[in-house]
């Protein structure tokens, strides 16, 4: 009796068989299912279905080709020329493939070294807005407002920016409503709503700190603000004067 085998050279305990194909030469067995292992019953599972293994449903086994003893070696040589000539253009090109990490490494070095000089210089290029403690008065412009949902709370954050692009934030407590928007109706009813990215205002203050924010993109120095009030109104002339935006 002939004896078949897997493609890796286990031979198989199963029936062989030939192919559906009238006219392939191609031969089959049967192979243990790798979920099951060949028990088609899978014990963790035995509340679901009565732990049939639904890999193989329940045959415990799965259709693979066979090969003859003289065929799976030829297959088996095969495969290991290819691997011998893999690893040999491998090693052959070893110097290339190794100067080509290199070059990757020294490249993405040089990136990332740029890239913290320009996060470097554009810090130092910043400033800090007053004196801790100073009452001030200046044009702000809204970056973005987002309000958050803590432990004690609602809070609001409103990142501002003055004519220079120096960098100022303010934490309200509840709901965004600095710096708000007035608007009267006809009737009289006066309306209130926070402001849109790239609004400007005119603001007093009091300058409570300066720190800097660090995130993976970048570093700035913040100018800290406590009681900020929205003059707008109050000095409307001054606001008309101030119109300095680039
Ligand atoms: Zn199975």
């Amino acid at each position: 009796m002939i004896k078949y085998f897997y493609r890796d050279g286990e031979e198989t305990k199963y029936k062989v068989f030939p192919s559906d194909n009238p006219k392939s030469k191609r031969m089959f067995s049967h192979i243990a299912c790798w979920q099951c292992n060949g028990t088609a019953h899978l014990p963790h599972y035995a509340h679901i279905d009565n732990g049939v293994c639904y890999t193989c449903k329940g045959h415990g086994a799965h259709r693979a080709q066979v090969w003859t003893k003289e065929q799976v070696e030829k297959l088996l040589e095969k495969d290991k020329i290819k691997n011998e000539k893999f690893l040999k253009d491998q090693e052959d090109r070893k110097e290339e493939i190794l100067a080509a990490q290199e070059k990757r490494k020294e490249e993405e070095k040089i990136a990332e070294e740029k890239r913290l000089a320009e996060i470097e210089d554009k810090f130092a290029k910043q400033e800090y807005i007053g004196s801790i403690g100073d009452k001030i008065e200046l044009e702000v412009k809204v970056v973005f407002s987002k309000t958050f949902d803590g432990y004690y709370g609602q809070s609001t954050i409103y990142s501002l920016e003055d004519n220079k692009g120096n960098s100022l934030v303010y934490w309200q407590s509840g709901y965004g409503k600095f710096p708000t928007m007035e608007k009267k109706e006809k009737d009289g009813t006066l309306l209130f709503y926070s402001p849109p990215k790239g609004e400007k205002f005119l603001i007093k203050a009091t300058v409570k700190d300066h720190n800097v924010y660090e995130n993976n993109f970048g570093k700035t120095k913040q100018t800290v603000l406590a009681r900020p009030k929205n003059i707008q109104d109050v000095d409307k002339q001054h606001w008309q004067d101030i119109g300095t935006w680039k």
